[in-house]
């Protein structure tokens, strides 16, 4: 709340006086106007006249004062008293104390009590008043510049190593009331002693500087930047999102210290070591978080890439896997490193195809392939998951056209929408208008949602889904049965197919549960003309006793595995077979009335 550098730089001062009696408050006025013209600054005085009022002036976020002149005797209160309730509001701000003519006791009490000076009343002359004012202010800025001087590395200007452990402290007690998660960061200049010794103490000072300059415009305000001595810098990195975060803190000062690139001339070229531990995972005492992240920094000098470390190795492990899936993402979508597998889904009683689900891969630098349970949390979390939406309604509107070319049949395709996707406000139109524009049939493309998705946000999901059943989609619930969702809710709901979750069709055959809800699910379905798929099958027996149940299609590996587009075309162009492994079963295309009945339950 103080700015009194700002102020006594411009020459301008911001002045509270606290006085109920109006004769005294004028004199005061008088004297401090006339005292600051005689030194040609200027005074802007807000005079009030209780405690009450002081406070809450001082407690406004929009009004600034460099001093308070303070009368101990106010209407509602009295002597030491009313200096205390003030430093409740504000413990920093210079009070200067105007007094009564015998008040010299409780003068010397106040400035015992923080006070900065007293001025009689009766001597309120406009350069002893002035004088107090203008002493009082400054002392407070030494008194301060000495505090930041006694904090402050001063060579660098950032923290230094006392500084550091106060504020680790208290982000300690701060985040173990708050549940919240922040992370110490030991960075280690590489080479730094070269430095020293090849280009001289002055070519290494000014590293440090660059450094410290670097490190304070790479993190947050609200994080710290310390020296702790040496060539040692440490970060405390506060409210975190995930223990994973750090990673990309260090990954970004890394990149950043590698950019100073070669020093004068030479061939050193400073690099950053950094070691990480993250409160709460690791809930030690200060000293020991830092010992824990200075260990970590040593690993991460002898890894041969120089990448950074955590203390834990799970979360290592953990953090530098996402960190690789977050750089890759968007430039891979683009690129063409993302694409659909699709598997088949079957009449329950011919065993036909009816329809394709397409599930989404991820082939990386080295020809892994990634799960999409790993990489679409990571693309809604970083808000990439539109990207990756509209590209897969994309690729599965090329799909169906290069069938169409192809002469082969027209099968309805089902794409997996992500709760995130479905909550923004564009989605439904977007899947439609790319839809139209590639000019596909809209009965071919259905949308799978997840019941808990649904429930999230009831209203926008239906209305979304309203949307697009209008628009000709075929809109199907996807792990029904794990959602809670209420039966009142479903009958409100634009819906085509239900999707029994996959748990209970693995465990329909040795739990009764599951086969009674699977049955429930069934008949439910057939009261509200919804079509049921079960997923997951992989077995005969499954097979069958779903069929009995009366559900009407099926998916599941003991039918085909999830296959690539060639594979697809493939069998298809030779018979209309799809065998997708050892164990599965050879699948030909469902005769036209049922996959006509299919794609007409869609509409
Ligand atoms: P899901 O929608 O429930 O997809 C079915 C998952 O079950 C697929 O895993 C599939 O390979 C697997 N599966 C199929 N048959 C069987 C079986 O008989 N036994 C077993 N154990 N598993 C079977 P996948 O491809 O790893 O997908 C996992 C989840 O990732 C999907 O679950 C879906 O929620 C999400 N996902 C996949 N592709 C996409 C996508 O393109 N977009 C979005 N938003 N999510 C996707
Ligand atoms: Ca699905
Ligand atoms: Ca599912």
């Amino acid at each position: 709340m103080n700015n009194n550098n700002k102020s006594a730089v411009s020459g301008r001062f911001s002045v509270l006086l606290v006085e109920d009696n109006p004769g005294d408050r004028r004199l005061a006025e008088f004297a401090l106007m006339q005292g600051a013209e005689a030194e040609d600054a200027s005074c802007d005085l807000s005079p009030v006249g209780s405690l009450k009022e002081a406070k809450r002036l001082l407690e406004d976020d929009d009004r600034v004062f460099d001093i308070v002149l303070l009368d101990l005797g106010l209407p509602d209160a009295k002597g030491i008293e009313t200096l205390g309730g003030l430093r409740d509001t504000d413990p920093d701000i210079p009070v200067v104390i105007l007094t009564g003519e015998s008040d010299d006791l409780l003068a010397g009490e106040a400035l015992k009590h923080g006070a900065s000076d007293y001025v009689e009343k009766s001597e309120l002359g406009a350069r002893s008043l002035w004088r107090a004012v203008r002493y009082a202010i400054e002392r407070k800025r030494h008194e301060h510049e000495l505090m930041r001087l006694a904090k402050t590395d001063a060579l660098t200007g950032v923290r230094n190593r006392r500084a550091f452990f106060d504020i680790l402290e208290r982000s300690l007690e701060n985040a173990r009331r708050t549940d919240l998660c922040f992370a110490v960061l030991m960075i280690d200049i590489n080479g730094f002693k070269q430095v020293n010794d090849i280009l001289g103490h002055s070519a290494g000072d000014d590293l440090l500087k660059t450094i410290a300059g670097l490190l304070t415009t790479q993190l947050r305000r609200t994080d710290t930047v310390a020296r702790l001595g040496g060539d040692e810098f440490a970060v405390i990195a506060t409210n975190l999102k995930s223990p994973n975060s750090a990673l990309e803190i260090a990954e970004k000062i890394r990149r950043s210290v590698r950019e100073i690139g070669a020093l004068k001339d030479s061939s050193l070229r400073p690099s950053a070591s950094i070691g990480i531990a993250v409160y709460p995972d690791d809930n030690s005492p200060a000293d020991v978080l830092v010992s824990h992240a200075d260990t970590a920094m040593y690993r991460s000098k002898r890894d041969p890439a120089g990448a950074a470390y955590y203390y834990d190795e799970a979360m290592h492990r953990e953090a530098v896997h996402r960190h690789k899936i977050k750089t890759n993402m968007i430039s891979d979508i683009k690129g063409g490193k993302f694409y659909l597998d699709y598997q088949p889904i079957v009449d329950a009683t011919t065993h036909g195809i009816v329809g394709l689900e397409g599930l989404a891969r991820w082939k990386d630098a080295d020809d892994k392939i990634i799960a999409p349970s790993e990489f679409i949390p990571i693309a809604e979390e970083c808000g990439w998951i539109s990207t990756l939406g509209a590209w897969l309604i994309d690729e599965a509107c090329k799909f169906i056209l290069e069938m169409e070319e192809a002469s082969l049949p027209a099968i309805p395709i089902s794409i997996n929408v992500s709760p995130v996707q479905c909550r923004e406000p564009g989605f439904a139109l977007e899947v439609t208008s790319t839809i139209l524009r590639h000019g596909v049939d809209p009965a071919l493309i259905n949308i799978e949602i997840t019941e808990s998705a649904i429930m999230q946000d009831i209203e926008t999901a239906s209305r979304s889904l309203r949307l697009l059943k209008d628009a000709g989609l075929g809109v199907h619930i996807d792990d029904f049965g794990t959602g809670y969702s209420s039966l009142s809710h479903l009958k409100d709901l634009p819906l085509n197919h239900l999707k029994v979750d996959r748990s209970f069709v693995s465990e329909m055959m040795n739990e009764t549960g599951s086969r009674r809800i699977v049955a429930a699910v069934a008949g439910l379905a057939k009261t509200l003309d919804f079509k049921t798929v079960a997923e997951g099958v992989e077995s005969a027996e499954q097979a069958q006793a779903l069929a009995d149940l009366g559900i009407d299609y099926l998916q599941g590996y003991y039918f085909s595995r999830p296959v690539s587009v060639a594979h697809l075309k493939h069998c298809l162009a030779n018979g209309g077979c799809i065998n997708s492994g050892k164990s599965a079963r050879i699948l030909s295309l469902s005769d036209r009335r049922a996959s006509r009945a299919a794609a007409e339950s869609n509409g």
